[in-house]
This record gives C-alpha cells, structure tokens and sequence, in this order.
C-alpha cells in the first residue's frame, strides 16, 4: 500500500542561524527527499516562543530554552514526504548532541542539549498545531 505524504514543521534554531549552517540543513533536507512546501525567516518574541514551547511549560529548562529561541532569527520551514514527521526526526538525531547517532544533523552541528540546531515536530496533532503557529493563513503549495 501506497504511504501517505505526510507534513511537519522544521525549524533552523537561532544558534543554527548565527553558526550559518541555514544551507547545510537545507541540503540534507533536500537530498533526504523531503519538498519544502514553505520556508521563512522568524524572529519570535519571548511569548512566541513561549507557546510554542507550551507543552514544556514548568520544566526546569523553560526559561531558558524561550530565551534560547527568541534569541535571534530562526528559519522555519514546513516538509513534506512519506513519513515525514519520523524520517525528519531521525535526520535531526536525539535531542541531546552527545546521545545522537554519527551523520545526524544534531551530533555534526548541535553544541549543547539545548542548542541543538533544529527542531521538528513529534506527532501529527503536534505537527498541525506547530505548521498553524507559523504559517495559519498561508496557503501551503501542494
Ligand atoms: P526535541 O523534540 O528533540 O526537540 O526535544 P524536546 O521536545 O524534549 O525538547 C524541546 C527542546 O528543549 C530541545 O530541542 C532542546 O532545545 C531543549 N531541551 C530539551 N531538554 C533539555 C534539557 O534537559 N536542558 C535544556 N537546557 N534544554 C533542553
């Protein structure tokens, strides 16, 4: 049976944008077979980046982690393949640098387990709630 294209939201964290690595993401998107189906620059507020964030609202890392993003510009983007949401994540590697498997974009890049160089979404519910935050209203290419 034919596997369902699939959407999430990718995103190029601020400490991804300073190192200049916008392009080294974009390629291993683009060679993973993932169609960017939108993309642009964002620089979110600390309160952005606080609901986007909501679901760690509490954790010990909170504060940190939205001054982290609202720290600079981001690019956000939104995939799309088969499997997108799992095969991007397993693209980024784990949350934590030092955890992630060689050749993924986290253990390459990331400098710590909270600068790590790029986000994605977690779930279908997560992804169409995450694609809303920064692209509600845009009519994505299909
Ligand atoms: P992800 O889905 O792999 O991005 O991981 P999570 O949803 O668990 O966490 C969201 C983001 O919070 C991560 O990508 C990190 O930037 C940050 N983060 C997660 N765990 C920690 C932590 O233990 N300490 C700090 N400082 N940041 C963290």
């Amino acid at each position: 049976m034919a596997q369902q294209v699939q959407r999430t939201l990718a995103i190029v964290k601020p400490d991804g944008v300073e190192q200049r690595v916008v392009g080294k993401v974009v390629s291993r998107i683009e060679a993973e077979g993932f169609r960017i189906a939108a993309i642009r620059s964002a620089r979110l507020s600390k309160a952005e980046a606080e609901g986007f964030y909501a679901v760690h609202r509490g954790k010990p890392f909170f504060a940190s982690l939205t001054a982290f993003m609202s720290s600079g510009p981001a690019v956000v983007m939104v995939l799309e393949r088969e499997d997108a949401i799992a095969k991007w994540r397993e693209v980024m590697g784990a949350t934590n640098p030092a955890s992630a498997a060689p050749g993924t974009l986290r253990k390459e890049l990331a400098t710590s387990v909270e600068r790590n160089v790029v986000h994605g979404s977690d779930a279908p519910e997560t992804a169409a709630f995450e694609i809303a935050y920064f692209f509600g209203g845009v009519d994505l290419i299909g």
